[in-house]
């Protein structure tokens, strides 16, 4: 790097505020100026920020967004999910290896493109899809590789970088960059006109123990899947002593199959705000942080733009509706391709400018979060429901859904059915009913709540969707009669691989051994000692492991033995099955070395 790039990153430094919390969007800046993050950055950055080049080094290394070696100056992501295999995102890739001339994972000779796999970036219910230069390209088919690449060479010079995030008119140069919307249902909350203030506005007429109060009598639960009740995490982070309290809205929807955010957050940005800013005043916080998964980069340039009209309308700022005292504003923090960061401690690690590793707990967030202040982090649906709570009443929440999950859920339908997409309905339908509502006469079986939920078969679909019985963030994949059951486990099990953050041996090498044993099962390799420690180790990987992933990381391969347990067994190696490689043969080696034969002494 010359003189020049080393000014650069100083004055990006500098933009900054020299704050090494503010590391991610420094990091983002390098990345895109750059094309990647190099020693020189790396050396340069702890300089301007006074810290050691390993806190650069090991924060950069954990995100899949940033390189720490030269790339294609175009990046196409393709989203690989069961999902999309199932709708043709093998032959995409391929086409567009022809049409490249590399391999997937490559770059080309002139530097100009790579190509690679990425996880599921929020378009299920449109897949084939694809992030290119982070513009979403959705409902591929491999006669659109060309074209896209061919209007790629045409846009603008192509020595240089594109901009990132990507703007409106980046993306219209692109063949099927508009994506449809996926809302297929709407219901009580999505349903009408919604007002930009509504909720603040009757917010601001009570105290903030009123405004917690009346969350509270909504019985409103969180709605990423786990449940907790948002008017005690409200009162707690209130409670809690700090300097500053924060309210951060977690949209790094990672989870397979799931992209409720992505419609919130670009049809229903002000419901999403407004919620922000009623539990900021709830909570005496005086700002607001939203942490935007990385692959919703496209949405920045909108959000900033909803941001601004909200303060010039005084709805952020000072004094908000003439309430003397009460300051509040919204910083968007954009994430860069970590799964984990969906774990609220993660994402607190990600938003101080660290690796995404998870925190030991406790102290919960709501006592020490963000920089170590009192924090409510909540799910972007969770805060949709508080904005309409404030406007329309506790009650009138509660008048939905059954007794223990009041109102509507948003679920997100992909896979073997008719109508894909967004559907609102009141908690408490079963299965059953949400299958018929979707078009899915004949499915074989509903991975419900992501690859981390769990693998419903038919004689459980008379069960409700609700906290009392089948609790979920919404993601509901189907898989229809003809889809093989045991290779989409194996998919899951590789995707956890991928997004292991590497803290704890019990997930960083369980789920690896977890898809080998899948990949000689699904090879019709394994025997029945291998199923039956295959299962004991998925429960140890599920005991052992320290936070939520590594503890969901092996659901996929337990819940569809559970539900499918003739499939394992007709899967398995014939009787007079003969290992190509003895076991005296394979530990021979090892026998050299220890001086004792574990096969002889029976070991
Ligand atoms: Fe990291 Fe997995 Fe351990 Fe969680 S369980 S800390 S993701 S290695």
């Amino acid at each position: 790097m010359n003189a020049a790039g080393t000014a650069w990153i100083g004055g990006i430094v500098r933009s900054f505020g020299s704050d090494r919390t503010r590391l991610m969007d420094i990091v983002t800046a390098v990345q895109h100026q750059f094309g990647y993050v190099s020693d020189e950055a790396v050396q340069s950055l702890a300089t301007d920020l006074g810290i050691h080049p390993v806190e650069i080094e090991e924060m950069v290394s954990f995100y899949a967004f940033f390189d720490r070696q030269e790339r294609g100056r175009n990046r196409i992501r393709l989203s690989n999910t069961p999902i999309s295999v199932m709708k043709g995102a093998r032959d995409v890739a391929r086409a567009f290896e022809e049409a490249l001339g590399i391999r997937l994972g490559e770059t080309t000779a002139d530097g100009a493109f790579t190509l690679q796999w990425t996880s599921d970036i929020g378009l299920a219910d449109q897949e084939p899809a694809a992030l290119v230069n982070g513009i979403p390209l959705a409902a591929l088919t491999p006669e659109d590789a060309p074209l896209i690449l061919a209007a790629l060479r045409q846009a603008g010079d192509p020595s240089a970088l594109p901009a990132y995030p990507p703007s409106a008119a980046d993306a219209a140069r692109l063949p099927n960059a508009p994506i449809r919307s996926s809302l297929v249902q709407a219901g009580p909350l999505l349903g009408g006109s919604p007002d930009k203030a509504a909720g603040l506005r009757a917010a601001l007429a009570l105290t903030p123990e009123a405004v917690i109060d009346e969350i509270t009598a909504s019985k409103l639960r969180g709605r990423g899947g786990a449940g907790f009740p948002t008017g005690l995490k409200w009162r707690l982070t209130r409670k809690a002593t700090g300097v500053e309290h924060y309210i951060a809205c977690n949209a790094d929807e990672g989870e397979p199959g799931t992209f409720k955010d992505r419609l919130l957050l670009s049809e229903f940005p002000d419901l999403v705000f407004d919620g922000m800013s009623v539990a900021g005043y709830a909570l005496g916080a005086r700002t607001g942080l939203l942490y935007l998964r990385g692959e919703y980069a496209y949405m920045w340039d909108d959000l900033q733009r909803v941001l601004r009209e909200r303060r010039s309308l005084g709805l952020l700022g000072t004094g908000i509706g003439g309430k003397a005292g009460f300051d509040f504003d919204i910083r968007i923090q954009l994430g860069a391709g970590a799964y984990i960061c969906g774990e609220e401690s993660s994402l607190l690690e990600s938003l101080e400018g660290k690796r995404g590793s998870p925190r030991d707990r406790p102290p919960f967030p709501t006592e020490r979060g963000y920089l170590g202040q009192p924090t409510a982090i909540d799910n972007v649906e969770t805060l949709v429901c508080a904005t309409r709570i404030m406007e329309k009443g506790a009650a009138w929440f509660a008048s939905f859904g059954t007794k223990e999950s009041t109102g509507t859920k948003l679920m997100c339908v992909s896979g073997d059915c008719e109508r894909p997409g967004i559907y609102e309905t009141p908690f408490g339908i079963t299965i059953n009913e949400l299958l018929d509502l979707v078009g899915a006469p004949d499915a074989q079986y509903v991975q419900f709540s992501g690859p981390s939920g769990q693998a419903v078969a038919p004689k459980d679909f008379g069960r409700r969707i609700a906290y009392e019985d089948l609790s979920t963030g919404g993601s509901t994949m189907i898989f229809g009669p003809n889809r093989d059951v045991l290779d989409i486990a194996l998919q899951f099990s590789a995707f956890f691989v991928d997004e292991s953050c590497g803290w704890c041996p019990p997930c960083r090498v369980g789920t690896t051994l977890l898809k080998q044993g899948m990949e000689k099962i699904v090879a019709g390799r394994a025997t029945l000692a291998d199923l039956a420690s295959t299962e004991a180790l998925a429960n140890t990987v599920l005991r052992m492991s320290r936070c939520g992933l590594g503890q969901t990381a092996p659901n996929p391969i337990l819940t569809t033995m559970r539900s499918f347990p003739e499939i394992y067994e007709s899967r398995l190696a014939s009787a007079d099955f003969e290992p190509l490689v003895p076991l005296q043969d394979a530990l021979r080696a090892a026998v050299q070395v220890q001086g004792r034969d574990p096969v002889k002494d029976g070991a």
